[in-house]
Order: C-alpha cells, then sequence, then structure tokens
C-alpha cells in the first residue's frame, strides 16, 4: 500500500482507510480463531469417546462388547473370533492411533491459533512505518566527486510517530 502524504486531508483519509482495512483483517482473523477452537472442541471430545472406549476395552471380558467397539472405530471384529484377547489387542492398538492423530491434530490446530493471535497483536502496527514511528529520509550530498548518504530520521505523518494506527 503507498501513502500519498502530499496534504493533511491525504494523510487523515490514509489514516481511516488503513484503520478500516485493519478492522476487516482483525475480524477475519477472530473468526478464523474461534472456528479453530471450535474444531479442537471437537477433536476433543472425540478424545475423551476414544478414552472411554479404551477403558471398556481395557477390563472388558464381553466379546459382543469388544466387537461393537471394533465396529465403532471400523474394525471388523467377528464374535466368534476365538482369540479374545488378540481383538482386545488389535482395539487397543487402534485407539492408541486414533488418539495419536488426534492429539498431532490439535497441537499442528493449537500453533496456528498462536500464529494467529500473532497477527492479531500487530494488526494495528502503522502500515507506513512498521511500528516504529519515524520514515527514514535519505539525502545525498555532493561535494564535488564526493558523495555523502545523510539518514534523517522523520516523524512518520500517518501515524504521528505512534507507530500504532488505532
Ligand atoms: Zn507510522
Amino acid at each position: 500500500m503507498q501513502y500519498n502524504v502530499s496534504s493533511k486531508k491525504n494523510i487523515k483519509s490514509n489514516l481511516n482507510e488503513a484503520i478500516i482495512i485493519a478492522d476487516i483483517r482483525k475480524n477475519r482473523v477472530l473468526e478464523e480463531i474461534n472456528l479453530l477452537n471450535q474444531k479442537i472442541l471437537e477433536l476433543k471430545s472425540k478424545m475423551n469417546l476414544y478414552d472411554s472406549l479404551y477403558e471398556v476395552t481395557l477390563n472388558s471380558k464381553n466379546q459382543i462388547t469388544l466387537r461393537d467397539i471394533g465396529n465403532k472405530i471400523g474394525l471388523n471384529i467377528s464374535k466368534s473370533q476365538i482369540h479374545f484377547n488378540l481383538s482386545r489387542e488389535i482395539i487397543k492398538d487402534k485407539l492408541e492411533r486414533n488418539k495419536k492423530r488426534l492429539l498431532s491434530q490439535i497441537m499442528s490446530i493449537e500453533k496456528n491459533i498462536k500464529y494467529l493471535e500473532e497477527e492479531l497483536s500487530n494488526i494495528y502496527i502503522c502500515p507506513s512505518c512498521g511500528g516504529s514511528g519515524t520514515i527514514i529520509k535519505i539525502q545525498h550530498h555532493r561535494e564535488g566527486r564526493h558523495v555523502t548518504t545523510m539518514k534523517h530520521p522523520q516523524e512518520c505523518s500517518l501515524c504521528k510517530g505512534k507507530g500504532k494506527i488505532k
């Protein structure tokens, strides 16, 4: 975004424009964070379900219960299966892998939320000076063949040196 700082009126309208853009961005980021938090809640309730199924699987002495749990998580455990303890192990293994997968999904979503929250905290940083409140004007002085470059810090006209637009 470019800011024409030629007149006071322009600066005022540029500032308003920058604030409107930041407000829109803020709402989008908040919405996204909200969606991700909902997703985490869903995943956590799935995790609780797996935990309770695991508990039942550990203690169940009933082949039909195990078969039902197996069906619930997409395993075809036959009622007549002779190896009762083997089906228990298969179900435990599948539940553990499911939980691991959920956990890594939750962690990656939490990481995304962290990034978004960081973005949120930077949303009203002045787009003109990047938050420093000053703009460096570069001037070249020529003396004969010798050119020196001077850097003059000037107060940012968009944020009036505050570094933030709101
Ligand atoms: Zn500024």
